[in-house]
């Protein structure tokens, strides 16, 4: 909402008698947008209004979402006490009986079944510094080695393609500014007209400065309309339509030969492989059109400067990792990186899904991106937070197989933070019994959601409106969000609760914190010299400078706005390319006579994640009461499904209903479902287990299923 409309509103509500104004960020998407909360204090109540807030990445502009952000945050049903369950009820308790109750219970569990019984599961919403302090939390007061956390079934495909590619994880290469001035742009498997809404002015101003955009998306969605070139590929085959634009450039000369002699290892082998394809082979395999193909990659390859974008639409798959290794084999043999208006960029879903991926919340990770297998690195970390390197466990888990875990009794303890595994976690029906099974469970949360329901003991967490610490955006840009109001009843921050938790576990001498900015400075100490490196970032500069781009090595370094001008990451300053066969990266989930449709998923404008907090928010919730299925009307008549009916769906996992819409847009082999519905509207109960064998990613966005007509009683 602009300053003018405000003004309106206030000509109308001419009884405000006071107002405040607090600064703060959005909680949702990756663009973190600056907003402003407005307090206005009307004769017998408060009313609230956001507005955007300039910075240099969202340049003041607001989605649906971030204006109706406060409204969750003000929800009656907010959790502000400790909740234990008795009797299968759940009963308000006080913070030291709730604290006494898990030290009991985690004790008993781990004297019982051994330190790696318990576990931990976090979240890519939560700040850098509780992120890094949950990290260590598992390692230095648990001492398990089960932690992982949400962001893995969001970027952990485009975040192990980077790093094995450039040897470095950033979400974008460049700042977004440059975006605004490259030639040729691939958006494969975006659609952020939806998600990450305020983005959207950049890409509309590089078309406006001459870009040409290439779509790759199976749907026609508001994004793919800003393309001048959309291709349609079948669900989960992304993989093989990237050898086949390599294909066509390599063949056609749009290679960068020098670039690649200089500063890239293993183009050579690709490059026998991809022109061994045949492209008749490639367009049955994907159903894109051979000209199509061609006229991308021609376009492509000849512009002097390209940019090219991922999200989960190429990502959230079996072969995720390697699909988008194939988008980056495409990057660096055309040359276009570590260039002016050249780059890559992964989408990032999640609002802190970078820097939560950053310091040590994944099962293999310490702060810092560094290894928890790599002997240095343990050294260096145990020395910060002065433990003994031989104390400190070995990787785990990704989060999908630490719920195969609790299925074979090896953990039995969980404390979950800021997340909803049971909507969010593929095959979820499994996920949800193993939540049943384990024999001790505690959540941190803004409300009962439905994995909540299921704990032992419920911990009230801060908002977005009360919780200060640093984020990081989908540029890698460092930004600090200040708390504005004070948190409701008896919730507390989610570091204060990891803070005390640690405390009665007789480990307060490591997590003796009194403020987020106390956890900032050792986790710039714990990054220091690793490949995110935020020593440079201190809070006093992000409040002077509104944020800095990673790596920051120094308090004079002013941030890494282009990476990789000179060298890639990896010890010989190479990138690497490899092989990616089409064969192999097929996703075994494959169409049938029983199943002959794809199922892919996504999201809607007006929701975020499980949509535990857009659920709450009434103007959201408006938006988009209940999930739909978008179909071809000839798919639809196939299959005797009239507009806005009910439709069952079934795939080998499990079945759900959801209204159907009819779209002319979308391939007619393939439906749409959004992902933001739980219990028997929630989608992913349909999601096979298979994982991605290098990132753990699940394959959320290729299912075969069959769809029938319900009997609607409601028509
Ligand atoms: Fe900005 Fe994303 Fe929030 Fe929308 S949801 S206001 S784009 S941060």
């Amino acid at each position: 909402m602009t300053e003018a409309l405000l003004k309106y509103f206030r000509t109308k509500e001419q009884e405000v008698k006071s107002e405040k104004r607090y600064d703060s960020q959005c909680p949702y998407c990756s663009m973190q947008c600056k907003m402003q909360l407005i307090e206005q204090s009307i004769v017998s109540r408060k009313k609230y209004i956001t507005i955007g807030k300039d910075n240099p990445t969202s340049e003041g502009r607001l989605c649906v979402k971030g204006m109706n952000a406060h409204q969750h945050a003000f929800h009656k049903e907010r959790l502000k006490y400790p909740l234990v369950k008795i009797n299968g009820e759940f009963v308000r308790v006080s913070w030291k009986e709730a604290l006494n109750h898990i030290k009991e219970n985690f004790m008993k569990i781990q004297e019982e079944s051994g330190q790696n019984a318990l576990a931990v599961y976090g979240s890519a919403s939560i700040t850098n510094e509780e992120a890094y302090l949950l990290g260590k939390f598992a390692r230095v007061a648990l001492k398990t080695k089960y932690i992982d956390y949400n962001g893995r079934l969001c970027m952990s495909a485009a975040a192990s393609a980077a790093n094995q590619t450039f040897g470095l994880d950033r979400g974008f290469t460049n700042s977004l500014a440059e975006i605004l001035y490259t030639r040729c742009i691939i958006l494969a498997g975006t659609n952020i007209a939806e998600c990450q809404p305020t983005i959207m002015p950049y890409f509309e101003r590089a078309k406006e400065n001459g870009a040409y955009i290439i779509a790759i998306d199976p749907r026609e969605t508001a994004t793919t309309k800003l393309a001048d070139l959309h291709l349609k590929p079948r669900p989960g085959t992304d993989v093989v339509l990237a050898n086949g634009l390599l294909k066509v450039m390599i063949e056609e000369n749009y290679v960068d030969e020098k670039f690649i002699q200089e500063r890239v290892n293993g183009f050579e082998e690709v490059r026998e492989y991809v022109l061994s394809l045949s492209m008749k082979e490639i367009e049955e395999i994907t159903g894109v059109p051979i000209q199509l193909i061609r006229k991308a990659a021609f376009r492509f390859g000849s512009e002097e400067s390209g940019m090219i974008f991922t999200a989960r639409g190429v990502e959230q798959h079996t072969n995720g990792s390697k699909t988008v290794r194939n988008f980056l084999n495409i990057l660096v043999s055309t040359g276009k990186i570590g260039k002016p208006n050249c780059g890559y960029g992964a989408i990032t879903g999640q609002g802190n899904g970078q820097g939560a991926r950053e310091h040590g919340q994944k099962a293999d990770q310490l702060p810092g991106y560094r290894s928890i297998e790599n002997d240095e690195h343990r050294n260096y970390v145990a020395g910060i937070w002065g433990i003994d390197p031989d104390d400190l466990p070995r990787k785990g888990v990704s989060a999908y197989e630490m719920m195969e875990k609790i299925h074979e009794g090896e953990i039995k303890g969980l404390f979950l933070m800021c997340s909803n595994p049971i909507v969010s976690n593929p095959n979820a029906h499994f996920v949800k019994e193993a939540m049943k099974k384990l024999t001790f469970f505690v959540a941190v949360d803004l409300f009962v959601s439905e994995t909540a329901r299921l704990a032992d003991v419920i911990l009230p967490a801060s908002s977005y409106l009360e919780d200060e610490g640093t984020m990081t955006n989908v540029e890698g840009r460092v930004t600090l969000r200040e708390a504005s109001l004070p948190c409701p009843g008896e919730a507390k921050h989610d570091w204060q609760i990891i803070c005390d938790l640690a405390r009665v576990l007789g480990k307060e001498e490591y997590f003796s914190f009194s403020s987020a900015e106390e956890i900032f400075t050792e986790l710039r100490m714990a990054s220091r010299g690793g490949t995110a490196d935020y020593f440079g970032i201190t809070y006093e500069r992000l409040r002077k400078e509104g944020g800095l781009l990673w790596p920051c090595p120094e308090t004079n370094h002013i941030g890494t706005k282009r990476l990789f001008e000179t060298s890639f990451a990896h010890p010989d300053g190479k990138a690497a390319m490899v092989v990616v066969p089409n064969i192999a990266e097929i996703p075994k989930e494959q169409l049938c006579e029983e199943f002959p449709l794809y199922l892919t998923t996504g999201r809607v404008m007006s929701h975020y994640l499980t949509g535990v907090q857009t659920r709450k928010s009434p103007a959201l919730a408006a938006r988009n009461i209940e999930p739909f299925m978008e179909i071809h009307p000839a798919t639809a008549a196939k299959f005797q499904i009239q507009d806005q009916s009910l439709v069952k769906i079934e795939s080998r996992r499990g079945s759900v209903m959801v209204r159907s819409k009819w779209s002319e847009t979308i391939r007619h082999d393939t439906i749409f479902v959004p992902f933001h519905w739980a219990d028997s509207q929630n989608i992913n109960l349909l999601v096979s287990k298979e994982l991605d064998p290098e990132c753990k990613m699940p394959g959320f966005k290729v299912s075969a299923v069959k769809v029938s007509p319900v009997v609607d009683f409601l028509t």
